[in-house]
């Protein structure tokens, strides 16, 4: 399979031309009117300017760093050196083939190389990429990577589980179908003995806590 040389854009990759508000919320009336409905309709008076600042919300993901999120790293005085695993992470993210929503939980795994970091910024992680138009097989990959880089881990490990309303709602219209995406490096990629571990930890059932 080609192996595409693109990338999702990140803060550093930006457009340097981002058009004027103004200009986004006259795109809305365009797809308003394009959806055959009557931009100038009182009920619809509004939501040019609710849609753009939806997509502040949606995509504030553009304008923020997972590497620098990844940065405060403490050393554990308990020299504690297995998985760290956060499992069960809810996310929303959008597809970019049809700005539809995807939705799901995420399990991401790290194994530390003598610095650990705060559980609350693997979630953070999460939502920073969810947060910008993707594929669940990019967002998968881009998590780990992020915690390779950002902790120099030893290795890293995610699992996504998610629902896509652009299968639901259009196309074949399948409701209820779950995408599954994995993605390993480090020594979770090449020693099987962690990734099975891993598996075992993120398929445990909860304990109801
Ligand atoms: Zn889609």
């Amino acid at each position: 399979m080609k192996k595409s040389a693109t990338v999702a854009p990140n803060i550093e990759t930006l457009p340097p031309r981002r058009p004027t508000r103004a200009q986004a919320e006259e795109a809305v009336r365009t797809l308003l009117a394009w959806a055959g409905d009557d931009p100038a309709r009182p009920g619809l008076a509004l939501t040019p300017q609710r849609v753009a600042e939806a997509y502040g919300e949606y995509f504030s993901g553009y304008r923020a760093d997972p590497i620098a999120e990844l940065s405060s790293t403490f050393e554990d005085a308990t020299g504690y050196d297995d998985m760290v695993v956060l499992k069960d992470i809810q996310f929303e993210s959008h597809c970019e083939h049809h700005i539809a929503p995807f939705r799901g939980i995420a399990h991401v795994a790290y194994i530390p190389d003598g610095r650990i970091v705060g559980l609350s910024k693997l979630a953070r992680v999460v939502e920073i990429y969810a947060r910008r138009l993707q594929t669940q097989e990019a967002l998968t990959g881009e998590i780990a990577q992020a915690l390779m880089d950002g902790l120099g881990a030893r290795g890293a490990g995610v699992m996504m589980v998610a629902e896509h309303d652009c299968m639901s709602m259009r196309g074949v219209r399948r409701r209820g179908a779950k995408t599954v995406t994995a993605r390993f490096m480090g020594c979770l990629q090449t020693d099987e003995a962690w990734r099975n571990r891993f598996l075992a930890l993120v398929q445990t059932a909860d304990s109801g806590a």
